[in-house]
């Protein structure tokens, strides 16, 4: 896997769109994706006549929204802003006072978009979930929904099966299914789609992707991060519905599933799917032996002294909830029965990462006397801190002894493309807007992973264990390290 410095095809440009981001004063917007719009303008991407209007109650002026989102852009685009460009950017975007909740606001939401009605629209709710019905119910009764119409879903998309489920009914009596873009920000992440080129590109991995050759799959997004202010909200959901129900579990997807037989959005939908409902159900006394959750307490990440969960504010005194959880689950397919995955997510980790850790078989007889083997045979795919992909393999160490040890053959894509990167929001808002619902979650995948997740958080109210504690700063409470360790693994990057 030499890096060879090849530059990355120029972007495409995108369709005439008009662009509604409810929620467009808030922390999402702001940070992620207005600056991510501004790259794709960069980038030569956007049409002449795009436009991106931002939609919340406060009653500011055009000119004091752009204001916010210049300060905005320049503090969280890494090179800073070019202000020629962005007084060109800024001329397509706008502002709308709007109550979401008053049906007769949408009328000034529908005099701005009226002269372009044949354009793409995108409705980007970047607000909290209990207004999403209430928007798509206004939209439609202001005329709003054409054919050419997409709403796109922010998470959380329900606290369990049930609230998901009323969701989507509500967003679905407006929009049918092939409109609705629910967006896991991990699947626009450069590296998962590079799992996907290394999977489904060659055909030197597939024969070695399956059970027998597989010993066991990792998959960790660790958080340097506590709960950052937003306790109130965190102390409700914890990290099992917070990255669990999501995230890990579409990267479990991405990495378990049966090649699709093509790259058609509902071809690759079908696979994912099919790896939710072969998950295998913890039920009861399994969520115990099988699920691990966690609340960090008081310590140090990085250095720096921080305090205990239950020290935060927002946070109820006596709280039980998870800021880490480690599973270990299974897959019951051929190509995966037997093998175990053990998934794992926390807040004020010892290290800020995501990555899936493949760890194959050892060869069957080794013919050599002195071999290091720990972590050889293992495939490494980083999305964070860079997206990168590493195979260790075992290789004679230089000198007279026949002596094996391991060597890592990397590839860096920051290194091996001139071209900077989409992040994950650049990607995803580019797909809703071409309509490519590919790295967007079905409504059934939806809801089979909520069947699955639900039960542990029922086995866990109905138990009166608090959650394992841990340092802040480590890797998880000492339950997690047992928990693969009983089946003689140890995590990636734990000594
Ligand atoms: P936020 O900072 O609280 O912003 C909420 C936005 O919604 C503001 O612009 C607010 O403006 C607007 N709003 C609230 N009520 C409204 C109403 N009735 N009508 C019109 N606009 C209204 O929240 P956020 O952090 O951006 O998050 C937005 C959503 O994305 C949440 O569901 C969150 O869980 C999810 N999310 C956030 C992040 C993140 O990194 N921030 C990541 C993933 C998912 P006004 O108050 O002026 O109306």
């Amino acid at each position: 896997m030499a890096s060879s410095r090849e530059r990355s095809t120029p972007a495409k440009q995108l369709p005439d769109f008009d662009l509604v981001l409810f929620g467009g004063t808030g922390d999402l917007a702001m940070r992620k994706l207005l600056p991510a719009l501004f790259r794709r303008y960069l980038a030569g991407q956007f049409p002449a006549h795009a436009r991106i209007v931002g939609v919340a109650r406060s009653g500011i002026e055009r000119d004091d929204y752009l204001a916010q989102v210049e300060a905005s852009s320049k503090k969280y685009l890494p090179a800073g802003l070019d202000a020629m460009r962005w007084t060109a950017f800024s001329r397509s975007l706008d502002y709308a006072c709007l109550d979401a909740t008053n049906a007769s606001d949408y009328q000034k939401l529908a005099a701005k978009l009226a002269n372009n009605p044949a354009a793409v629209r995108v409705f980007f709710l970047s607000t909290a979930p209990a207004l999403f019905q209430i928007i798509c119910q206004n939209l439609a009764a202001a005329g709003l929904v054409t054919a050419a119409a997409r709403v796109v879903l922010e998470k959380p998309l329900g606290q369990d099966r049930a609230s998901a489920d009323n969701i989507n009914q509500n967003v679905g009596a407006i929009f049918p299914e092939r409109q609705i873009y629910r967006i896991d920000h991990y699947l626009g992440k450069e590296a998962v789609q590079n799992l996907l080129a290394l999977r489904f590109g060659n055909s030197l991995f597939e024969p070695l992707w399956r059970r027998g050759r597989v010993r066991h799959v990792q998959i960790t997004v660790a958080e340097e991060l506590g709960v950052e202010g937003r306790g109130a909200f965190y102390d409700q959901t914890g990290a099992l519905r917070d990255m669990v129900q999501n995230h890990l579990l579409q990267l479990l997807c991405i990495m378990a599933m049966e090649p699709p037989v093509s790259n058609h959005p509902d071809a690759v939908r079908d696979e994912k799917l099919k790896v939710l409902r072969a998950l295998k159900p913890l039920l009861g006394a399994d969520v115990d032996a099988n699920v691990v959750r966690g609340q960090y307490r008081a310590g140090a990440v990085n250095g720096v002294p921080v305090a205990g969960y239950l020290e935060e504010e927002g946070i109820a005194p006596d709280s039980t909830t998870e800021t880490f959880v480690a599973i270990k689950a299974h897959i019951d397919t051929w190509r995966w029965a037997g093998v175990p995955f053990y998934l794992r997510t926390g807040k004020r980790m010892q290290e800020q990462i995501a990555e899936i850790v493949i760890h194959f078989e050892d060869v069957p007889h080794s013919i050599f006397e002195r071999v290091a083997s720990a972590g050889a045979n293992r495939l490494v795919i980083s999305l964070q801190p860079r997206d990168s992909i590493t195979l260790t393999i075992l290789a004679k160490n230089p000198g007279e002894t026949m002596r094996l040890r391991p060597v890592d053959l990397r590839l860096d894509m920051a290194e091996s493309v001139k071209t900077p990167q989409l992040d994950a929001y650049e990607r995803l808002l580019t797909d809703v807007i071409k309509g490519n619902l590919t790295l967007f979650m079905r409504r059934d995948e939806l809801d089979a992973a909520w069947r699955w997740i639900d039960p542990l958080r029922e086995a866990w109210m109905q138990s009166d264990e608090r959650p394992k504690s841990y340092t802040a700063g480590s890797w998880g409470p000492a339950a997690a390290s047992s928990l693969i360790g009983k089946d003689g693994y140890v995590w990636h990057g734990e000594t």
